[in-house]
């Protein structure tokens, strides 16, 4: 059943769309969201709820808000999670519902960056939102960047690339793409579809 919040919020960013940014691992969502976040004083960068570590250079409460699993499943029963979903198998991962009903109250261009069953479930949950798939200009880029990112061990990239093949196929399901060949003109174009610039 769809919690009543979410229905109200789904009514409330008709006018003033939330955009949802999914795309494989690794593709450079991160990159980009985090340089709306530092640019765009109308924008609102949801912080995500997670039970996976922090990276090196991470920012509890920046980029994400750090919680055990137990926390978690707490605030997904409790409803306060947008959507949620185990991304690689793995690690839970959610969009607060509070900060997101606030920031589109207030007039904010909202950004969700978050993977595929996320911007399914948005698609679900918020028919109205704005849905822009993140590409790399190739596979092999995106083998690349992965490997040169090696915050992970080989077998979570592997298993990250196994995802990655999986999501490179769901291209069809979203409003736009936007091929993150240079990052500032892939962050121009993000901006340009929220409504930002
Ligand atoms: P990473 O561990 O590389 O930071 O993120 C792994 C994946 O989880 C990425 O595809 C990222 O977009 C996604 N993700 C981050 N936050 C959320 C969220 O709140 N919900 C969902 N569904 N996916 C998320």
């Amino acid at each position: 059943m769809k919690n009543k919040k979410i229905e109200q919020l789904d009514k409330l960013q008709i006018k003033n769309r939330i955009t949802v940014l999914a795309g494989p691992t690794a593709v450079g969502k991160g990159s980009i969201s985090e340089q709306i976040r530092k640019l765009d004083k109308k924008a609102f960068v949801s912080v995500s709820y997670t039970n996976r570590k922090l990276r090196p250079g991470e920012v509890n409460g920046v980029h994400y808000n750090s919680i055990s699993e137990n926390e978690f499943q707490k605030l997904v029963d409790e409803g306060e999670i947008l959507e949620w979903a185990k991304v690689h198998n793995q690690y839970y991962y959610g969009t607060p519902l509070d900060p997101v009903i606030k920031a589109v109250k207030d007039g904010k261009k909202v950004l969700l960056e978050i993977d595929l069953q996320g911007a399914r479930s948005i698609r679900r949950l918020l028919p109205h939102a704005r849905f822009i798939f993140l590409a790399p200009p190739n596979f092999d880029t995106l083998v690349e960047r992965q490997k040169i990112r090696s915050t992970e061990d080989f077998d979570e990239q592997l298993r990250r690339l196994e995802t990655a093949k999986v999501e490179m196929q769901s291209e069809g399901e979203f409003d736009y793409v936007v091929i993150n060949d240079k990052l500032e003109d892939a962050v121009k174009e993000v901006e340009h579809l929220m409504g930002l610039k």
